[in-house]
């Protein structure tokens, strides 16, 4: 796609009052840290945009973009470091609840799996949460380049294990499912 994307750094936060004003609908990113979220951000826009470093174990915040003028994406901390405190998997998981929880412009949350990795338990926890709350989602399964044609139907079998919903197949470097998640882009925000 050679459509130019316009892409702005809004803000950082660490808490609800930190939050934008809600105003256009949003779209929120979710996955395991190295997940390529960062990486499909940027593929998205078609430039740098998750600037901010993302240290293991360090309360992280919460990145919003205005995007096309018109969207608002939200960068929400990666999940799974295996060497986190208690306290920091819980100041994570407090950081995302105030966001999720309670955002009358959330339009969609993506949640992105690693397609080699499948679902791992805090996905599947994450899953069932947004579930549980309503919260509209779409799975985006990451990295598919890395798989050849037999690791892809395995993973494709795998995946229905824990979800029988749509899922968008993502490669930062072929480009698959670019296309797939602007079209449910401009879709939800229009319906
Ligand atoms: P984040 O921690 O979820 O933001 O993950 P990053 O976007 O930083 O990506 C983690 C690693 O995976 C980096 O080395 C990326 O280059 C790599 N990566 C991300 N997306 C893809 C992809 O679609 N294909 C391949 N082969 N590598 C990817």
């Amino acid at each position: 796609m050679s459509r130019q994307v316009t892409a702005e750094f809004l803000l950082s936060a660490f808490g609800k009052d930190e939050f934008p004003r809600p105003e256009q609908p949003e779209f929120a990113f979710l996955g395991r840290s190295n997940v390529g979220k960062s990486t499909l951000l940027n593929t998205l826009v078609g430039q740098r945009l998750a600037f901010v470093s993302s240290t293991p174990g360090r309360t992280q915040s919460i990145n919003f973009y205005r995007v096309d003028r018109q969207w608002v994406f939200v960068d929400l901390p990666g999940y799974g470091y295996a060497r986190v405190s208690k306290s920091a998997r819980e100041a994570w998981r407090g950081v995302i609840e105030a966001y999720l929880l309670d955002r009358s412009t959330l339009a969609l949350a993506f949640l992105l799996v690693d397609a080699r990795r499948g679902w791992m338990d805090q996905d599947v926890q994450l899953k069932q949460w947004l579930e549980h709350y309503g919260c509209p989602y779409l799975v985006v399964a990451t990295k598919t380049d890395k798989l050849n044609q037999k690791e892809r139907s395995l993973s494709q079998r795998a995946f229905r294990e824990h979800y029988s919903g749509e899922i968008v197949w993502f490669s930062a470097r072929t480009g698959q499912g670019v296309k797939e998640i602007w079209q449910t882009i401009w879709k939800t925000k229009t319906s």
